[in-house]
């Protein structure tokens, strides 16, 4: 058996139930067969098993009171994954589905991810299985003072500096840095996704959803093609999906669809600008269900979700582009075969890992401009990066110096991506370039660092 084949079977008996966890660390690890060859130094110093195993995975208990006075106790996590290049970054979700599995595959894709930025950040993830849906202000409130109770003991801005994920909105962030300053009493860049009046970056919001729009793009300009008049079919409702809509709108592409955890809309006019407005309001201050866009708009469909169904109606319309923007395997193969029959020949990921690998298979396949998520969203770390750098100089840069910062680290990852896969012989297989990529930088860093 291979080393990589060795070492993929290896992970799954010591981590057993840990599907997605299994799932991650399968697709990244395939993709270094070519490293194997070119690198003996890494095998040498066995950096293929040390990069698998996080640095330490904390576990936590969270004990909160709602409001008619009930203790309830959710999971607390934070995985520090990988220290190498910079102090550990990644998001937190809050999402009942949340378990250590998802916890460890979302941190191990932020390695390589991070990696790709350009930015000297490692990697890491944490979350609960709280979930903040149909809960009060106040019990938001108090349960991530209750998170952050246990994790501020575990980060700082020269070690850990937490984000935003599924769940983790600007709200969230806000309770959660005003917890950690009361009980530090240090007001330093240890948070990402801060509000502007305390901190935080202008285009944080935005820089995942804009981010996997200029990755979109640039896979299109190798092409000689653009994103101007295209129609794009999106996922989600949330952060990433209205930023998504956004950019796409101001590029000339055309969204339609959009959804939640209960169904979605199909508007075939395209959503513009002012049904944007209307959806994010809907999601972000009303706290809504994306089914009120099509009670507002006579013109767009409602479907709500039908668990009977072995593919997601959602993937199965014309469209040139797709944004998955939800959350992890979204695509399945037969979605994957929609898409393409349909004729998408655009699929850059928002979200992290939305593609099932029968899924990815289907896109190599037929060819199609595929940007895995470790590269098309990393815009949001990216700009994550730019805030450590702001907090640091005690500096804050206007919007236009933000976003030409992002649009120089999408092109940037779109080329190492890009050269990178035709260094190795497959020229445009981006899940591949992006793989190898981030993995070498990290390697490099890791056999330098000497075995720790
Ligand atoms: P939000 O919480 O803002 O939005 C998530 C959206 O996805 C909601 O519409 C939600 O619907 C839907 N969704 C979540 N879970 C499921 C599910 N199991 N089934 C169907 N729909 C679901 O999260 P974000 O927009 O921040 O994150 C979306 C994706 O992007 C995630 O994969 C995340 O890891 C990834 N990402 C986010 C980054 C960021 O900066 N925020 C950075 C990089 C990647 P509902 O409201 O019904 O739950």
């Amino acid at each position: 058996m291979s080393l990589i084949k060795d070492l993929v079977e290896k992970v799954k008996a010591k981590n057993p139930a840990e599907v997605e966890f299994h799932q991650a660390v399968e697709e990244v690890m395939e993709s270094l067969e070519p490293t194997v060859e070119r690198h003996p130094e890494f095998v040498k110093a066995n950096i293929y098993e040390r990069i698998v195993e996080p640095d330490r995975s904390i576990l936590f208990r969270v004990p909160w009171v709602d409001d008619k006075g009930n203790v309830h106790v959710q999971k607390g996590f934070r995985v520090e994954y990988n220290m190498a290049i910079g102090p550990y970054k990644g998001g937190l979700r809050f999402h009942p589905s949340v378990n250590l599995g998802i916890i460890k595959f979302l941190g191990f894709e932020q390695v390589f991810k991070n990696s790709l930025t350009t930015l000297p950040m490692g990697g890491g993830k944490g979350g609960s299985d709280f979930d903040p849906k149909g809960k009060s202000d106040n019990e938001v409130m108090r349960f991530c003072q209750a998170f952050m109770r246990e994790l501020f003991r575990h980060i700082g801005p020269n070690t850990d500096v937490p984000a935003g994920d599924i769940g983790v909105g600007g709200r969230e962030i806000g309770y959660l840095f005003g917890y950690y300053k009361k009980i530090r009493n240090e007001h330093t860049g240890v948070l990402t996704g801060k509000g502007l009046e305390y901190g935080g970056s202008l285009i944080r919001p935005e820089a995942t959803g804009y981010g996997a729009v200029y990755f979109a793009a640039e896979m299109l300009n190798v092409k000689g093609e653009s994103l101007e008049g295209k129609t794009a079919l999106v996922s989600g409702s949330g952060n990433v999906a209205q930023f998504t809509c956004e950019k796409l709108i101001d590029l000339g592409a055309k969204p339609m669809t959009l959804s939640d955890s209960s169904g979605y809309i199909y508007d075939e006019a395209g959503i513009d600008r002012e049904k944007l407005d209307f959806a994010m309001d809907l999601k972000n201050v009303r706290r809504g269900r994306i089914k009120e866009y099509a009670e507002k708009y006579s013109g767009a469909v409602y479907t709500p979700v039908d668990p009977s169904l072995d593919y997601n109606p959602l993937w199965n319309h014309k469209a040139d582009t797709a944004f998955p923007s939800a959350t992890q395997n979204e695509i399945n193969e037969k979605d994957a075969r929609n898409l393409v029959n349909n004729g998408v020949k655009v699929v850059s990921e928002g979200a992290n890992m939305p593609t099932t690998p029968e899924g990815i298979n289907v896109f190599l396949d037929k060819k199609i401009l595929y940007g895995p998520g470790k590269a098309a969203n990393a815009g949001g770390v990216a700009v994550s990066g730019l805030e450590m750098s702001q907090n640091s100089l005690r500096l804050s840069w206007s919007r236009e110096e933000v976003d030409q910062k992002l649009q120089g680290i999408m092109k940037a990852i779109h080329k190492a991506a890009y050269e990178t896969s035709k260094a190795y012989g497959d020229a445009g297989n981006y899940p591949l370039g992006a793989n190898i990529a981030g993995f070498v930088k990290v390697a490099k860093a890791m056999l330098a660092g000497g075995v720790v």
